[in-house]
């Protein structure tokens, strides 16, 4: 990958807003700020890490990103189109291109339809071959991420959680896309299992040139994947960094407090750095100023009424924090 690359996702002062609706009118009372000026580019080849707690927004990033919902206000780019404001109908084609692995592999496969339909679908609805084509794609598919051919045939039920997850990978590539969104694609499953799906992954990345936006709480999974890392806080991104110097040297005090709650190795090692108490606030009234002041151990009285700015700290580093 070279630094003057041009981006293949460019995702500019992105903000999603779900309204708050009362009454017999349904009037908008207010606004939950999901996402709330986001930015980050991933390069062909390239894994963007986006970390944070549950309910920080990240999942939103990701169905934004991919037109799944309508953003509220910013731009984003696939492949340089500016895929913002283009219609169901404009944006079709250009859905082969990016796609999503979700979360619970359980809930996203249909229980009723044959795993093969369910991988050949995607090939089906944009009318690629004819039926004897796709079923040779499929059984291709199948054996690339690591399943026979023969359990085309199966049902989901019939695979343990590891093999259901191959099965939305291979859905997910069915159409040769240069960008997927993998949101928590291992949380649900087993720690044994979880290197597989990711070495997976990459091993499809280094083929394929693929880009992920790789979204995940478990920053382990995070550090092992990722080429670059955005951690985002109520809404907001608050550092974005290469992985190794995120990892060497977190400067957020947000981030800070994520890494230390990743277990150490040895459990005779104790964490000389603050971790985070309390839950996420709520992202229908933030809190005023820097969103992280009342669970920021290190928070001063301007903290609470100026919000800071994302800003360059080094080449391609940035953090939002008055003290770093
Ligand atoms: Fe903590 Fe203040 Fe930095 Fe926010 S701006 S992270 S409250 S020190």
């Amino acid at each position: 990958m070279t630094m003057d690359q041009k981006p293949l996702v460019e995702v500019t002062a992105l903000r999603k807003f779900f309204p708050i609706k009362k009454g017999l009118l349904r009037r908008t009372i207010g606004n939950v700020r999901a996402v709330d000026g986001v930015s980050f580019s991933i390069n062909q080849g390239e894994t963007l890490g986006l970390v944070g707690e549950s309910g920080c927004g990240k999942s939103t990033v990701g169905r934004v990103v991919l037109r799944l919902i309508d953003p509220s206000a910013g731009s984003i780019k696939i492949g340089g189109t500016d895929i913002t404001g283009l219609s169901r109908q404009d944006l079709r084609p250009l859905r082969r291109q990016m796609q999503i692995v979700f979360q619970d592999p359980f809930s996203s496969l249909n229980p009723r339809i044959k795993v093969g339909e369910i991988v050949g679908e995607p090939l089906k609805v944009h009318n690629v071959g004819n039926k004897k084509d796709r079923a040779e794609r499929v059984a291709q598919l199948f054996q690339r991420v690591g399943l026979r051919p023969d359990q085309m045939n199966n049902y989901p039920h019939q695979f343990s959680g590891g093999q259901r997850q191959r099965v939305s990978i291979a859905r997910a590539l069915a159409l040769d896309p240069g960008f997927i969104v993998a949101d928590e694609p291992v949380s649900a499953l087993d720690v044994s299992i979880q290197a597989q799906v990711i070495n997976l992954l990459m091993d499809l990345q280094r083929e394929r040139q693929l880009s992920y936006l790789f979204i995940s709480h478990n920053l382990a999974v995070v550090e092992h994947i990722s080429h670059r890392v955005a951690v985002m806080y109520l809404g907001r991104i608050v550092e974005y960094a290469d992985k190794t110097s995120l990892f060497a040297k977190p400067l957020h005090p947000y981030t800070e407090a994520l890494l230390a709650a990743v277990p150490l190795p040895d459990p005779s090692l104790k964490r000389t750095k603050h971790r985070v108490e309390g839950d996420v606030p709520s992202p229908i009234n933030p809190p005023s100023g820097c969103h992280f002041h009342p669970r920021c151990p290190y928070a001063e009285a301007r903290c609470k009424v100026e919000a800071p700015v994302l800003r360059d700290v080094a080449p391609g580093r940035q953090v939002a924090c008055h003290l770093r």
